[in-house]
């Protein structure tokens, strides 16, 4: 975070709290993911956002799951979303459950029913529905709501030891039928549901309700600034009248304040959706290169600095709106342009033959590894007679504007020599198989010669034929064909799946290449950032394209 910036206004409420009476050391905030999924780059703007505070104010952030869904909650999500914030490198002071709470809730939501605060409804949750009114008329009373204190605590006791099917009541806090906020209504505190849950197993037969469990949970973790997404402002009211319920004026009141999601153009940041993509197998799982999920961005090639330089830059606001990706790619350009290791992969080959080099010679030259970072060094790449070029860097017919190879033209082989074309050689269709050139001997890069310091518009990159590494490269596209797939009003998000966002081809790539393990990350020279998938072998490397060198779509131009 930079210094300079000025505060956001969630900044600006800490500050303001500061100087209304807390200490630094009241402060301790927290990141509550439900484990219902993977993380996605939604949740990184969470992420960045408490664990950052944590940072700027030297306050813990507890990580909490907010497990209180047994239908849809998973031990393998709580292990993805740990590993997840530690890769983006943010530590949590505790890591808290939810569902250790479970005990002490429902002894508060005991004495809630001896305080006559809460009641046992045994209407179907369809009544209870149409008895909620609507925002403009108060609902209806249920004829539970006067029930006899003792009966609702046997009923509850009976909730709670499983003598009780699914559905047949409920727990509703008695709040107010007619408050202007629906939320307010007797909202409901716990249900029925005889499931196995991944941490209590069968130990619980009762679950409480969101709104019940966080800001309490808040209160037992005394965190003191809760900050969830925009849609929870109407739940406040709620969250303060729960609270007010337990709190003990010794110890610290946690707020909810509220800041919008963020949302990322061409995909979809909802866990749900992405679910749908995993189980509909439209992408290959959860940590697809495609997915906008943390896993699938690590996979893709994202640096955690690129995503956390991603989320910092966007902020936090108060209104939602929809980030373009190009700002994602451009944040990952920035940190692979510091850090990747430049190297020469030919992915769309046509064969060059430099006719007065000699057969049989192969020269070793010297190649930077990074013109971004002075300690990278300097690898040898081999240079023949026969080389792979990329074909669209050659044209028959070129104009006056196109610096690439052609005929009679000069250009350079990075870190080699200048060629020029000279002829081609065509099957009976027309087809390019070979484009046959000289070379200027003394032309060599680094040789500090006169010929060597010709000007020469366009510089190419090159593989040797013989010594080449015939890898496989998987380019990705954006996956959904429309900036905001879920936003229409008539069609479904899954209509608008991009059916072109996987290519796979063979490159042909320098040695060097041979020894990459899975999450090297490199500049494929004048194409783009690549990463090694977790798919490669010892004999058969697999390359992820993170993004192109430019902005998608962009013609590949001149160095
Ligand atoms: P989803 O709809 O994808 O399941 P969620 O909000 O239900 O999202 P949680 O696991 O409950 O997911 O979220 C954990 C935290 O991350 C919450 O505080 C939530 O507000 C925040 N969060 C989720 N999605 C976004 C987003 N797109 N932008 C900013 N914060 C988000
Ligand atoms: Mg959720």
């Amino acid at each position: 975070m930079s210094e300079e910036r000025s505060l956001n206004f969630i900044e600006h409420i800490i500050e303001e709290d500061l100087k209304q009476g807390y200490s630094k050391s009241d402060l301790c905030f927290r990141f509550p993911p439900e484990p219902n999924g993977y993380l996605h780059i939604g949740h990184a703007s969470s992420i960045c956002l408490n664990f950052g505070l944590g940072l700027k104010y030297q306050a813990p952030v507890n990580l909490r799951f907010d497990d209180t869904n047994p239908s849809k909650e998973e031990q393998e999500f709580v292990d993805a979303i740990k590993a997840d914030i530690s890769w983006l490198g943010f530590n949590w002071a505790n890591e808290c459950y939810a569902s250790d709470y479970f005990q002490q809730l429902y002894d508060w939501a005991v004495e809630m029913i001896t305080e006559g605060k809460a009641y046992v409804d045994s209407q179907s949750s369809e009544t209870i529905a149409n008895q909620k009114g609507t925002p403009n008329s108060p609902g209806v009373e249920s004829p539970f709501r006067n029930r006899p204190i003792a009966e609702s605590l046997a009923l509850f006791q009976k909730m709670k030891e499983g003598k009780v099917p699914e559905g047949q009541h409920v727990l509703r806090a008695k709040i107010d039928m007619a408050s202007p906020n629906m939320l307010m209504r007797d909202p409901v505190m716990y249900r029925v549901m005889h499931k196995h849950h991944h941490r209590t197993g069968t130990d619980w037969k009762i679950f409480p309700m969101y709104d019940w469990t966080h800001g309490e949970s808040d209160y037992l973790e005394q965190v003191s600034h809760s900050f969830c997404t925009l849609e929870f402002l109407p739940h406040r009211e709620l969250y303060d009248w729960f609270l007010d319920q337990v709190y003990d004026p010794k110890k610290l009141r946690p707020k909810q304040r509220e800041f919008a999601r963020r949302n990322l153009s061409h995909t979809v940041v909802s866990k749900r959706k992405l679910l749908k993509l995993v189980q509909d197998k439209v992408v290959k799982g959860w940590d697809d290169p495609r997915m906008p999920t943390i896993s699938g961005l690590r996979r893709r090639g994202y640096t955690p600095n690129s995503i956390r330089n991603f989320a910092d830059s966007i902020g936090v606001g108060k209104r939602e709106n929809l980030i373009d990706v190009s700002h994602l790619e451009f944040c990952a350009r920035e940190d692979l342009n510091q850090k990747a290791p430049r190297v020469m992969v030919v992915l769309d080959p046509v064969k060059l033959v430099i006719t007065n080099y000699p057969v049989g010679k192969t020269e070793w030259l010297e190649a930077e590894n990074n013109p971004e970072d002075e300690n990278a060094g300097y690898r040898k790449v081999p240079f023949s007679k026969e080389l792979y070029i990329e074909r669209d860097d050659f044209m028959e017919e070129a104009n006056r504007k196109f610096f690439r190879l052609s005929l009679g033209k000069e250009v350079r082989l990075k870190n080699a020599y200048i060629i020029q074309g000279e002829r081609l050689v065509k099957d009976e269709e027309g087809n390019i198989l070979e484009i046959h050139c000289t070379y200027d001997a003394d032309s060599k890069s680094g040789s500090g010669t006169e010929a060597s310091l010709r000007k020469v518009k366009g510089t190419l990159h090159w593989v040797s034929v013989k010594e080449a590494l015939s890898v496989e490269v998987r380019m990705y596209d954006r996956l959904f064909t429309e900036p905001s797939p879920d936003t229409h009003k008539e069609k479904d998000f899954m209509e608008f799946i991009n059916p072109n966002s996987l290519e796979v081809i063979t490159g042909y790539a320098e040695p060097s290449l041979e020894g990459a393990a899975p999450g090297d990350h490199f500049q494929f020279q004048r194409l783009g950032y690549f990463v090694v998938d977790s798919d490669s072998t010892a004999g058969h490397k697999v390359f992820n394209r993170t993004v192109p060198l430019r902005d998608s779509w962009a013609k590949i131009s001149e160095e």
